[in-house]
């Protein structure tokens, strides 16, 4: 008889990511980076499940975030909680990514880890232009919906699908009959992306794989300081800043929190893109850590866009860096400027990967850096770019249970419950030809 209990699909995940990074480095011992196992298995299975994978995350961000934003504010019953949650939503992830590039500036200045640095290295860096906040606020709003959502514009999306379900919730009849409607899309949505959560192990494996087969350790190696300050100050604001501003304003288990966000983290650490990673970070939010739709429904797809801790940690580390390698000194008057633009910046920064990188030109360029710099950090920043992906979707996700439970949309019996969610994420595809 077969007693085995099947692996969770966290243990699955972990276990495909395992075997991808070990995949990766074997590839690259035994068949070096180029020949037949190269063009053929690296460049095309790897490449090419891993692609697929993350264009099936895509996939299903616009309808998710345009439907179960519509759900959310149509079910809303009194329109001034919409403008109460905004903003506390917009206030804590300000003020969370503000304290995120003043640990990293902290962190920067202490452990110096660019005194000293070979600048010999240094190619030249072409920095892009950074949209001015005004241009930012205009673009939120859609001339053409469809356009937006053809181009995946999360932030007219997001203006689009609050009008939207607001028209719904004032409508009468006829809004009653398209909300039940949106609820009944949004219920198919969501079994989407548990769907697409069941091949993650693959798609995961496939990612590791190609990235660990051409990753330069080397480069690694050569800037291990600024590596470490910025990991280590990666994963301070990750587990206790968020930590502390869990139990703090909740009361609720930190560690019940992280337990429960891994699978999330793990998509974000392995597609370095928040915006890739947002269907789980939704279905985490409302299965897994009892967060009301209402409440999931906006704060996610908007922390996604605009609230990146993370990517402000790299820039703050990233200015230091640059600044004691070039032997410039920072006044407090500059640490202040790197503060309100880092926070711009990672507003301004799309959830997708080595945007951050781009955005800290404006950064530097504010308190009169050499763009050159980028250059130098350029070669490690892939593996840096996971992980502080995986700290931008942990801290939405903090902030949406801030606001949830502040908003009494907070299911604590959910989120105490080891289990919840697993029901949801059930796939049974042989009911398909039932
Ligand atoms: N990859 C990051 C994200 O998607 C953005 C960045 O820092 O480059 O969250």
């Amino acid at each position: 008889m077969n007693t085995k209990k099947p692996m969770s699909l966290t243990g699955r995940i972990i276990f495909g990511m395992i075997a991808g990074i070990l995949t990766g480095f074997a590839v690259r011992f035994l068949f070096g980076d180029e020949g037949f196992v190269h063009t053929y298995i690296v460049n095309g299975l790897f490449e090419v499940g891993g692609k697929i994978f993350i264009a099936s995350l895509q996939m299903l961000v616009v309808p998710l975030v345009f439907v179960s934003l519509v759900c959310g504010t149509s079910s809303l019953k009194d329109l001034s909680t919409l403008g109460r949650m905004g903003g506390k939503t917009l206030a804590f992830y300000i003020v969370t990514t503000a304290v995120a590039i003043t640990l990293a500036l902290t962190m920067g200045t202490l452990f110096q880890p660019g005194a000293g640095a070979d600048l010999t290295a240094a190619a030249s860096f072409q920095s892009a232009e950074a949209p001015s906040l005004g241009q930012v606020i205009i673009n939120m709003f859609p001339t053409n919906p469809i356009n937006a959502m053809a181009e995946g514009k999360t932030l007219q999306i997001i203006v689009f699908a609050i009008l939207f379900g607001i028209a719904i919730s004032t409508a009468g009849k006829s809004g009653e009959r398209i909300a039940s409607l949106f609820v009944d899309l949004n219920a198919v949505i969501m079994k989407l992306v548990a769907l697409l959560m069941h091949i993650a192990p693959f798609g995961v494996f496939f990612l590791m794989a190609k990235l660990f087969t051409g990753l330069g350790l080397g480069a690694i190696w050569s800037l291990a300081g600024y590596f470490a300050v910025l990991a280590g100050t990666l994963l301070l604001h990750g587990l206790v800043t968020y930590s502390v501003l869990l139990k703090g304003f909740t009361g609720l288990s930190p560690v019940t929190f992280l337990k429960k966000m891994e699978d999330a983290i793990m998509f974000a650490f392995s597609t370095a893109s928040s915006n890739a990673t947002m269907p789980v970070t939704m279905e985490t939010a409302k299965n897994r850590l009892g967060v009301d739709n209402k409440v999931a429904s906006f704060t996610i797809p908007l922390g996604a866009t605009v609230n990146m801790d993370g990517t402000a940690i790299m820039q703050g580390v990233a200015t230091a860096f640059i600044a004691q390698a070039f032997g410039i000194d920072l006044t407090m008057g500059d640490y202040l400027a790197v503060i309100l633009t880092a926070t711009l910046a990672s507003i301004g920064t799309a959830g997708v990967p080595g945007v951050g990188l781009i955005m800290l030109a404006m950064v530097l360029n504010q308190v009169g850096l050499p763009l050159e710099g980028i250059a130098l950090i350029m070669g490690v920043d892939r593996l840096l770019d996971m992980i502080r992906t995986a700290v931008n979707i942990t801290g939405d996700s903090a902030v949406t249970m801030i606001v949830a439970k502040s908003e009494g949309a907070l299911d604590e019996s959910v989120f105490n419950d080891p289990k919840a969610g697993e029901k949801e994420e059930e796939v049974h595809l042989e009911k398909v030809n039932a």
